[in-house]
């Protein structure tokens, strides 16, 4: 569907054992295997691509915002950053990330807050929390199950007072992350639909999910 894919020696589109094309403002989610390594591709760039994970052996444990920050020590999220789990255990490592700025503070847009933000005409419009509902109904939960999220290639500055504001991302087309399952993991992504806001470009675009097996596989 593009030219802007990129792939490593190991890696190539050949040998990935997924390859997922999600449409502009569609819920998503797949199961990552233990040792399997995911590519999140931002393929037209500029796209705000809202993620959540689930321990696929047990739903109740998932990804925390919270525990994740405190454990990498730092406001984003990027090469090294250990995905914390709410019962404090590593479920993913951020392997590569070519673009340098992702949020894990701002949360997933919702009618509700829509409305708050930017009118009542707006009410109608789809949003993450929508998709995340339904994608996880998929699975038997319900909306009760969706925490606080990461925003890839979402540009959230802190600025040194402390405020923040979402403003225009920064990745490029074919912008990616790559990160290591250290468990069974339920993926589950929103491909943000929001068109008040800089997040994506004012212009939600497809994106892609590759897995590939581990080395040792
Ligand atoms: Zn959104």
């Amino acid at each position: 569907m593009n030219n802007f894919i990129q792939t490593s020696a190991a890696r190539t589109l050949s040998n990935a054992v997924q390859d997922h094309y999600i449409p502009a403002e569609a819920p998503f989610s797949t199961v990552v295997r233990a040792g399997q390594t995911v590519r999140i591709e931002d393929s037209y760039g500029q796209q705000a691509i809202d993620t959540l994970f689930y321990n696929a052996a047990d739903f109740s444990e998932r990804y925390s915002s919270q525990d994740t920050l405190r454990e990498h020590g730092a406001a984003y999220i990027s090469t090294g950053t250990r995905v914390i789990s709410n019962e404090g255990r590593v479920m993913l490592t951020m392997t590569a990330d070519t673009c340098g700025r992702h949020d894990t503070s701002a949360g997933a847009c919702s009618c509700e807050s829509n409305t708050v933000r930017f009118g009542h005409s707006v009410k109608y419009l789809h949003a993450c929390r929508d998709n995340f509902v339904i994608e996880v109904s998929k699975h038997g939960m319900s909306k009760r199950d969706v925490v606080p999220n990461i925003n890839l290639f979402m540009n959230v500055p802190i600025e040194p007072s402390g405020e923040m504001t979402i403003v225009d991302g920064i990745s490029a087309p074919g912008d990616y992350v790559e990160l290591k399952a250290e468990m069974d993991v339920l993926l589950v992504i929103s491909n943000c639909p929001q068109i008040n806001n800089p997040c994506n470009g004012f212009d939600p675009t497809p994106v892609r999910v590759l897995v590939w097996d581990g080395e040792d596989a």
